[in-house]
């Protein structure tokens, strides 16, 4: 893992999110966690070094954000909706799912119980552990339950998948109007150094263009409903932004399925259909990155 500040480690380079924990006086506090069952073992034996892990925060209720805290033993802190969401998931779906990852994931899997937030919050809410603070704050916008981790003697902010950066974003739930307000209170921060969800570290900068991209998804999808476009055919027509980023790890394979169901959403979002059933072409993995 990368070393980012005195206190700060971090991971944005296997499959699944970016990851990290802070070591503080009292003891060591993780934020989301490995996808991957083996490099959440890994990830255990490396935080051991550091001190007893005290919490961990989950950012959003994404599988690949929580799906790793089953293999440690602390207590969870995340938004409301992200315990909801966890409890409502399909967990031998889930499960499958993560086991196809490798041949040495399946045996870890074996009996898998998630490991739910106890302590949640709907607007934000502060904890402190030894001498460090966390803040954790409600930004709705790559889902309705996002938050981003401030921590403020770091300077450091890990900002969930509001940010992808130089990566695809994925949009497949997405309010793209309270994204683009995310991107605005991110930017009213006084720390800059950003961990985003996908994508190596960035700054303050990147916020212009995540925003700008965001926005032309929902300008072609508006405009395919302008000229009279099906919700399959606004899916199916969108090689300009497919080819815009690369997939973040391991995902190259899924950028078709992807960049399908952010359209599908937006084009929900846009002519206020709500969610209705969707058709088999849009219903793989809907609850992915
Ligand atoms: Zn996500």
């Amino acid at each position: 893992m990368r070393q980012l500040t005195s206190n700060v480690y971090v991971e944005t380079e296997v499959r699944g999110c970016n990851h990290g924990f802070v070591t503080t006086s009292d003891g060591v506090v993780m934020i989301d966690s490995p996808h991957k069952p083996t490099d959440a073992l890994k990830l255990k034996a490396e935080i051991a070094r550091h001190g007893p892990l005290r919490y961990i925060i989950n950012t959003e209720p994404h599988g690949d954000h929580w799906s790793g805290n089953a293999f440690f033993d602390a207590p969870v802190i995340a938004h409301e909706g992200v315990r909801t969401r966890i409890l409502e998931t399909d967990m031998a779906e889930h499960v499958e799912r993560v086991a196809n990852f490798g041949p040495e994931e399946a045996p870890l899997l074996e009996g898998y119980t998630p490991n739910v937030p106890v302590i949640t919050f709907k607007n934000g809410m502060t904890l402190r552990v030894g001498d460090h603070t966390f803040r954790m704050i409600h930004m709705p916008g790559h889902t309705l339950y996002q938050a981003a981790i401030v921590i403020e003697e770091e300077g450091v902010v890990f900002t969930s998948d509001n940010i992808f950066h130089k990566v695809q974003t994925w949009l497949h739930e997405a309010n793209p109007d309270l994204w683009l307000s995310a991107l605005e209170s991110l930017r009213g921060l006084n720390e800059d150094i950003f961990v985003p969800g996908h994508g190596d570290l960035c700054d303050k900068s990147y916020l212009d263009e995540q925003g700008s991209f965001i926005l032309e998804w929902k300008e072609y999808v508006k405009g395919a409903i302008d000229r009279g476009m099906t919700r399959d055919e606004a899916a199916l027509n969108l090689n300009g932004l497919i080819d815009r980023y690369p997939m973040d790890v391991g995902q190259a394979a899924l950028a078709p399925m992807v960049m399908r169901i952010s359209a599908a959403n937006l084009y929900d979002y846009l002519t206020g259909a709500g969610a209705p059933p969707q058709p088999p072409s849009l219903t793989l993995r809907p609850r992915g990155v």
